[in-house]
């Protein structure tokens, strides 16, 4: 159990951020990695829920050189809190955003030629250089520029006085399947794609292709650069891709028990009166819901992990608050602590049982937690910053 520092007023119901956990994974992972190859730290979706300043922070430290984001407001937040590493918005980014962008000194990834030319005329009238990231299209159909066409784009980001290309990438759709032949397939495309970009006398200085699924498969998808999200956090991308030995879960969602009352047989609990007591029952009250980023669908199918014990959820998941059946852990108080999300220890459920209860994947599980839940960061057993809905807060 952790010192709460009594200055904190501190909610029931928090994350608890384990930033050596973080550190860790980037380590392991960039040791993993044929030399020389960096690593860009994906911290997009408010660090897949954990925070993205103190986990960017966290990620630099352990050797990240690079950050990548969805949006330029995303990475506008990185350097309001004095981030000063390179930050590549991977995502579409509107017109209206690229003062913005060239102002924060945040790359951006291109794929069409008026986007290219409008970045470029925000950069003249600013006075500045932006740098771009050329984004090709190997399969994904999402966005990204047609291998064909990554030639003139490149050349024409190449050429212009007020841009840089920084760097030329795709992404994968399929790396976290059990088989690799679409990957391969990506991979063929987009080495075509830089070939004839290389053959239009266009240098590219940087060449990324990995997410976490190519990384933690095979070294033949390392390129210059790799871009870690979801095994930076220490979930798996899937049941097909294990993580590296080491490799651990940063987040915990914790909270505690705020109320206690007795059901009486044939009582019904919550909206709906979805769950009937088939006997007395101790009831435990949660101040956690779907305000808070956890699933309305694990009403009378999740649990959450107290000592040893796995407590139903009993009706509904409210907006606010969760009902718990106390039953295997009859001594329970109010105050006591439980543990809604975890890495399996303290019989919590992991990202990956509560992805699997409701029909999704660990990632929709961590970045779904609201900004109303307090993220908690600890480093080396001690609490360093506490970040709620005022802000981040350093101790
Ligand atoms: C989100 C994202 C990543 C990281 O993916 P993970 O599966 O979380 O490692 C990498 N590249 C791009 C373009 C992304 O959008």
């Amino acid at each position: 159990m952790l010192a709460e520092p009594a200055a904190i007023a501190l909610r029931s119901t928090h994350a608890v951020i384990d930033l050596d956990a973080i550190a860790s994974n980037v380590r392991i992972v960039k040791e993993s990695l044929t030399p020389g190859t960096s690593l860009v730290a994906v911290v997009k979706g408010n660090g897949y829920g954990h925070g993205a300043t103190m986990v960017a922070r966290s990620a630099l430290d352990a050797g990240a050189a690079m950050l990548a984001v969805a949006t330029v407001g995303e990475g506008e937040a990185l350097r309001a809190h004095g981030i000063t590493a390179p930050v590549l918005v991977l995502g579409p980014v509107n017109a209206s955003e690229f003062a913005a962008a060239l102002d924060a000194g945040l790359a951006l990834s291109l794929c069409d030629a008026a986007a290219i030319d409008g970045f470029a005329a925000a950069a003249r009238v600013a006075a500045t250089h932006a740098e771009v990231h050329l984004k090709i299209d190997t399969g994904m159909h999402r966005y990204g520029c047609l291998v064909e066409d990554a030639p003139m784009l490149a050349s024409r980001i190449a050429t212009n006085p007020n841009l840089r290309l920084a760097g030329v990438f795709t992404h994968f759709a399929e790396a976290d399947a059990a088989d690799d032949l679409a990957t391969r397939q990506q991979v063929e495309a987009y080495r075509r794609a830089v070939a004839a970009i290389e053959q239009a006398g266009v240098a590219i200085p940087l060449q990324h292709v990995a997410n976490s699924a190519g990384t933690l498969r095979s070294r033949d998808f390392d390129f210059d650069a790799v871009r870690l999200g979801i095994a930076m956090y220490g979930l798996a991308p899937s049941g097909d891709v294990p993580l590296l030995p080491g490799m651990r879960p940063a987040m915990t969602l914790k909270s505690r028990l705020s109320r206690i009352h007795e059901l009486a047989a044939g009582d019904r609990v919550s909206y709906g009166g979805t769950y009937v007591a088939s006997s007395p029952e101790r009831l435990g009250l949660i101040p956690c819901g779907y305000a808070d980023g956890y699933p309305r669908a694990l009403s009378n199918r999740g649990w959450i992990g107290a000592r040893d014990s796995h407590l139903p959820i009993r009706g509904r998941v409210c907006m606010d608050q969760l009902m718990v059946g106390l039953g295997s852990e009859p001594s329970m108080q109010v105050g006591n602590e439980v543990t809604l999300l975890g890495d399996g220890t303290n019989a919590a459920p992991t990202a990956d049982q509560l992805a699997a209860e409701v029909g999704t994947i660990n990632y929709e599980i961590v970045t779904r937690l609201a900004a109303r839940v307090p993220r908690v960061y600890v480093r080396s057993g001690a609490i360093v910053a506490v970040e709620d809905l005022l802000g981040l807060h350093e101790i």
